[in-house]
């Protein structure tokens, strides 16, 4: 069977980012600078900036770090009173300069800059309908289409962007930025987290909370599945682009993207990761299973989790591993190699806590197997007796379409081996998972679990033929 490779599918791109904006604060590129630092973890590749005077719309992005990009003065050139911004993650293939983001637009009926955090599952039906019709692409990004799409439909930015959103299928959270105002869109699924916040006499938006409290902002409330947003000097107008929706939050925010301080649909990503150990926990009480001198997580995602399960069991959390904070995420590392030795580079065990020690090990989840096999051996060599590994999430066993970058389904370790087998492999003592049923337990009803379950909240067009065995 032909497989189809995910970097043959044009649009398959705008892996999980941070957007953020700001409408009428004084300094509004410095405030978007503070607010996607806040943000760098959601995407490390590429940072952009574009802000508005009400008069000119100009941007500034590049490759690297929010840091890497600018500086206090290309910061200071961005003048206005509000701006949007980006970072991004990008796969190996498509970390071209034309997608990174804010993407411009230079229009006759007016210019604007787009933002986009996640993936437009018909990406390649519309791609290929809009070249047909005349319009000519630059990148691979989703956001491309969207612009495209609102060009194609007459009226006001409102039912430009209205009749362009009810095309699209899949994840988004976009922020539009016009000369006069901005516009903030969460997908009919609410797939992809998005907040609005207020700032002294005006508003911001952001993928994470977080961001708010850096910034001084004020959260307000999380937009609604199909809610556009339409902010201007004097108010803040709220519009449905549909009234089909439900809410399915990716699960995947609470288990490991999202920072612990940030606040999702009511739930603090902290406490939800707490809890998440508390439940391993309470497996392993249940089944006489606590078999640990000392609990350790892996920093910093599993840290949260770490600590729930040790205040469960009244065992010490310890630090056992430390990471080198120098070093970006692992995973958003895009080649393979690269991965690999950025485990090696990120943890060091300790090994005046680990040796002699049997260790109850904490992670968030296992995609590709690589990160944990090299924690434990990381772990034995530093003198650990025993390794019992916990994970805070179920077997993730499909991959995504909407927007998070989790490798091919033939890759996913939990899709090729059970439990038992991918004990042997890691080299753990005992593995176990929580189940999807209790991530509902943990997270509440309203949530996109497909990654864990296989069950896909929308339509999956073209990347169907991905998951089929
Ligand atoms: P691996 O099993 O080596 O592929 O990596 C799994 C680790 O990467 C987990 O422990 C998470 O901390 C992190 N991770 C999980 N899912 C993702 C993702 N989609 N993108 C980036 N990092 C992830
Ligand atoms: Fe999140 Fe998984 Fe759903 Fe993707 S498939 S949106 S990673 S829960």
């Amino acid at each position: 069977m032909y497989k189809v490779k995910r970097y043959d599918l044009p649009g398959k791109i705008n892996e999980e980012c941070g957007v953020f904006g700001v409408y009428d604060v004084e300094d509004a590129s410095g405030i978007t600078y503070y607010g996607l630092h806040a943000l760098q973890h959601r995407g490390q590749e590429a940072a952009g900036i574009a802000s508005s005077d009400d008069v000119h719309i100009q941007c500034i992005k590049g490759k690297g770090l929010i840091q890497e990009v600018f500086t206090a003065e290309t910061v200071k050139k961005l003048n206005g009173i509000s701006a949007v911004g980006h970072v991004r993650y990008s796969s190996k293939d498509n970390n071209e300069l034309e997608n990174i983001q804010p993407l411009m637009v230079r229009a006759h009926t007016g210019h604007f800059a787009v933002v986009h955090n996640g993936q437009i599952v018909n990406a390649m039906e519309l791609k290929i309908a809009l070249e047909n019709t005349g319009s000519i692409f630059q990148g691979t990004s989703d956001s491309e289409i969207l612009v495209h799409l609102i060009q194609k439909h007459s009226g006001n930015m409102v039912t430009k962007i209205t009749k362009a959103c009810n095309m699209l299928e899949g994840a988004f959270a976009f922020i539009i930025l016009t000369k006069d105002c901005m516009f903030a869109i969460r997908d009919k699924n609410g797939l992809r987290p998005l907040s609005l916040g207020k700032m002294k006499d005006g508003y911001c938006i952001s993928s994470e909370t977080c961001a708010f409290d850096v910034v001084g902002a004020q959260f307000i409330r999380d937009l609604k599945p199909g809610e556009l947003l339409r902010i201007d000097h004097k108010e803040v107008q709220s519009f449905q682009y549909t009234t089909i929706t439900q809410k399915k939050m990716c699960a995947m925010e609470y288990v490991y993207f999202a920072r612990p301080d940030s606040v999702i649909e009511g739930l603090n990503v902290h406490n939800a990761r707490k809890k998440a150990g508390k439940l391993l926990a309470q497996i392993d009480e249940k089944e006489h299973d606590v078999c640990g001198d000392i609990v350790i997580g892996v920093p910093d995602s599993s840290l949260s989790a770490a600590i729930g399960y040790a205040e469960e069991c009244k065992l010490p959390y310890e630090m056992g591993l430390i990471k080198n904070r120098y070093i970006a995420r692992t995973f958003i590392q895009p080649t393979q190699a690269q991965r690999e030795n950025g485990v090696r580079m990120k943890l060091s065990a300790v090994s005046s806590i680990v040796k002699g020690k049997k260790i109850i090990l904490i992670d968030d989840s296992i995609v590709r197997g690589t990160t944990i096999k090299r924690i434990i051996k990381i772990l034995k060599d530093a003198g650990a007796i025993e390794i019992h590994v916990r994970i805070a999430s179920a077997p993730f066993i499909s991959p995504c379409f909407y927007g998070v970058d989790t490798t091919d389904y033939h890759e996913l370790i939990a899709h090729k081996m059970s439990v038992e087998e991918l004990k042997e492999y890691i080299q753990a003592d005992s593995l176990k998972y929580i189940s999807v049923e209790q991530m509902y337990e943990i997270h509440g009803k309203d949530l996109c679990l497909a990654c864990f379950s296989k069950q896909y909240p929308t339509e999956l067009f073209q990347h169907q033929k991905e998951i089929e065995e």
